[in-house]
């Protein structure tokens, strides 16, 4: 049966008894509303840890104070029958006292891959992630945790801070999963009306149309940008945040779509701002971003 819990104490406790029997962590960080793509996340744990931690906390620190914060989605017991029924062992959800305790004030901060993308639109989302994850990690110790390439920048943040902070932690990227129509399942896809989710299938399908260029032999960056902008343009209710390509594990802007290349985008849907991403694989594949 899964444990709730809701201080770092008991986190450390039961991680610490984990250890002495010689067993291995693995750590899914979540904002929780679980959907089935946290649970593949969860899943692959199971199978490569012999315990497994998920986090939900929703970190007040990388929302803006235009965004979300408040009306984000929570369902902690929803949440629990999912990591249980997942084989979850333990979920760690604290509230924000509990992280951030009076007089907080050391931040982890980094430049180069947060600087493109949800960086220049969100300018302390990251910030915010950078700091959280690796107090998580601290918390947990785990000997992998698992991070969506829905979030591809995201990941190649965490990828970035655990090798320039030595934190001792293998980063293991899974790929998005999608609803049947192909819309990217995220926890904010709830925010859609009827006709806004009918509209934003528009980025699955543009990224779709995208990859299909790129396997038509499509190098030239802005060449395919451009078609893809169209594309969204077609949908009266999107409004493109934007359209890049980057290379995946610097996300520096890049010219030529060649293996490795994030074809990346943020769209907004009425009020709702949605991402989705493809990365060009080529001949090998993209790093660490194999099927779960
Ligand atoms: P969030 O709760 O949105 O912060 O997401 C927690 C983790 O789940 C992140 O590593 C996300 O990239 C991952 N995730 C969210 N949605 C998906 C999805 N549709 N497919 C795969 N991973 C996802």
């Amino acid at each position: 049966m899964i444990q709730v819990v809701h201080t770092i104490k008991e986190v450390r406790e039961q991680v610490k008894a984990w250890r002495a029997q010689g067993l291995t962590v693995g750590f899914v960080p979540t904002m929780g509303y679980l959907h089935e793509g946290h649970q593949s996340l969860i899943a692959r744990s199971v199978a490569e840890n012999d315990r497994t931690v998920v986090s939900v906390f929703v970190n007040p620190m990388q929302f803006a104070p235009t965004e979300d914060l408040e009306s984000y989605p929570r369902d902690l017991e929803a949440d629990t029958s999912l990591c249980d029924a997942t084989g979850a062992d333990l979920i760690f959800n604290p509230e924000p006292e509990e992280m951030y305790t009076e007089g907080f004030c050391s931040f982890v901060d980094m430049n180069g891959p947060t600087a493109e993308l949800c960086g220049k639109s969100r300018p302390i989302h990251f910030r915010g992630v950078c700091t959280v994850v690796s107090k998580l990690f601290h918390i947990v110790t785990p000997d992998k945790a698992y991070f969506g390439q829905k979030d591809a920048q995201q990941l190649a943040v965490i990828r970035r801070m655990v090798t320039d902070l030595n934190i001792p932690v293998e980063i293991v990227g899974c790929p998005i999963i999608r609803e049947k129509d192909g819309l990217a399942k995220s926890s904010r896809n709830t925010y859609l009306n009827e006709e806004e989710r009918k509209a934003a299938l528009i980025l699955s399908k543009t990224i779709y149309m995208g990859q299909e260029l790129v396997k038509g032999g499509m190098t030239d960056a802005k060449e395919l940008i451009r078609a893809m902008k169209e594309n969204i343009g077609t949908e009266p209710l999107a409004r493109i945040d934007y359209v890049e390509a980057v290379n995946f594990d610097d996300i520096s802007v890049t010219d030529t779509i060649t293996d490795n290349t994030l074809v990346a985008m943020a769209v907004y849907i009425g009020k709702t701002r949605l991402i989705d991403n493809f990365i060009v694989q080529g001949k090998r594949d993209a790093k660490g971003v194999s099927s779960c």
